[in-house]
């Protein structure tokens, strides 16, 4: 007989709640990933830098429970099918993992859970990526929050006053199944290439952290950790880093604590993955120009502080988070276009896409979304640079041409644009 425990988005040995708990309470637990094709199949761009990361991850997993004298069985497929046949292959004794969120992760986890059920094989799930899940956060009659501040001062509290504990795997007493290496799936057997842009390194950098709150909003510098893809697939411990800012900058753990309420939200919602979190928000009529769209994909709208934002996107996977909030709301108030366009776009290109905070910042942005962000407050792009890129170096690093006559005319008058959003948004909400 054999238990297995299933990697998703904890690609990580150490402090992994699902994975310690298999090797206390079981023997010879089979490690298995799925490379998932209903996911994989949707990528249009095949050199995507996320799944080059995952699978150099994936990599390096076998090879730690290689010199654990085991081995990662890698599948590559529709996980229920491969369910099915690793119930027809193996004894199984019981699954582990950890519980993932997003509406599609719950419905494939709850087929799996029943298929499971039909052989008297349990499926344990265990709370791994967020410190506190679901229902764990609530107000005084027991209701989620639909509001950030209140929910992360009672997060806060609640985290002062629990033991968070770090799950370390004792490498000599561990459960897992002896056996000889596996063969990993190569990207290009699942249509995939080897992808150029890098990786931000996997490390806590302790300085940085504690000046987190004064570097934080200046795009030219780096003053943001860039840990997103690691929170991301779970090659970080979320508990770790967050003890690490609780005594550091708690600034820095506030943005942790905006990550966990996203996904509050989304797991209470999961509607919001297309719809208003303020359904009243769903009647603007957005104009959703395709060549406007177009322009602002490339960086080339003629607002410098937006294009420099998208052509670091496009260049490096990543935008810094006050240009994220600026480009959005270009996008969604200066040229009324749908906040689902934009989420998308950034969903193809984030190195750090998250469902639950992609989605939560752009209903932000567009003023959809949870807090009460007045629609009326449009962002001004030359303010926004006056204030956190005063000396152009951002702009100048990703536009160089900004100043000269090969770059863009602004596509549409800021003062126009923001009376237009403003006036749309009144109508919408009025109607
Ligand atoms: P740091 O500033 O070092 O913060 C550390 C970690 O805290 C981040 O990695 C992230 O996990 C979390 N975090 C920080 N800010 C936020 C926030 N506002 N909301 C939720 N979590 C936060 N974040 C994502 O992780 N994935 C996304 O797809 C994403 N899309 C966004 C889209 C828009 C329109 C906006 C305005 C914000 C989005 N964010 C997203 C939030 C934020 O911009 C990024 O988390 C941050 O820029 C990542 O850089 P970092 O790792 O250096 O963050």
């Amino acid at each position: 007989k054999v238990s297995i425990f299933w990697f998703r988005r904890d690609l990580r040995l150490d402090d992994n709640t699902g994975l310690y708990y298999a090797n206390n309470q079981e023997k010879n637990i089979l490690p298995l990933f799925i490379f998932d094709r209903n996911i994989l199949d949707k990528l249009e761009d095949k050199k995507d830098a996320r799944v080059s990361f995952i699978h150099s991850q994936i990599c390096r997993l076998s090879e730690e429970l290689t010199s654990y004298g085991s081995s990662l069985m890698v599948k590559y497929g529709n996980p229920i099918e491969i369910w099915q046949t690793l119930l027809d292959e193996y004894d199984i004794q019981t699954v582990y993992t950890n519980r993932d969120y997003e509406p599609y992760a719950r419905e494939r986890d709850e087929m799996v859970r029943k298929l499971l059920q039909e052989r008297n094989i349990q499926f344990l799930d265990f709370k791994d990526q967020v410190i506190f899940e679901k229902d764990e956060i609530v107000n005084g009659s027991g209701e989620f929050y639909k509001v950030f501040t209140p929910y992360s001062k009672n997060w806060l509290e609640k985290f002062k006053n629990t033991k968070i504990q770090m799950l370390s795997l004792d490498k000599k007493r561990n459960q897992f199944l002896r056996m000889a290496h596996i063969e990993i799936p190569s990207l290009e057997e699942m249509g995939f290439q080897k992808s150029d842009i890098e990786i931000p390194p996997l490390q806590i950098d302790r300085p940085l952290i504690q000046k987190y709150d004064q570097v934080r909003n200046f795009p030219s510098i780096k003053g943001t950790t860039r840990l997103g893809i690691h929170l991301r697939f779970g090659t970080i411990s979320v508990r770790k880093l967050a003890l690490e800012a609780y005594k550091l900058n708690e600034t820095y753990l506030n943005e942790l604590i905006w990550r966990e309420f996203y996904m509050m939200i989304l797991y209470h919602n999961p509607q919001v993955v297309d719809k208003a979190f303020k359904p009243q928000y769903d009647h603007i009529p957005w104009r959703n120009n395709e060549e406007d769209f177009k322009k602002w994909c490339e960086g080339q709208t003629g607002y410098p502080i937006v294009d420099a934002g998208m052509r670091e996107l496009n260049a490096t996977g990543f935008m810094h988070n006050r240009v994220r909030m600026i480009v959005a709301s270009f996008l969604t108030k200066h040229l009324l276009i749908d906040w689902r366009w934009g989420e998308a776009y950034f969903a193809k290109k984030l190195l750090d896409y998250e469902l639950a905070s992609n989605n939560g910042g752009w209903q932000w942005a567009a003023g959809t979304g949870t807090d009460a962000q007045p629609y009326f407050r449009v962002f001004n792009p030359d303010s926004q640079t006056e204030k956190f890129d005063k000396e152009l170096k951002y702009i100048k690093k990703w536009v160089p041409e900004y100043s000269t006559l090969a770059y863009p005319k602004p596509m549409v008058d800021h003062k126009f644009a923001r009376e237009r959003a403003i006036e749309t948004y009144k109508k919408a909400l009025n109607s």
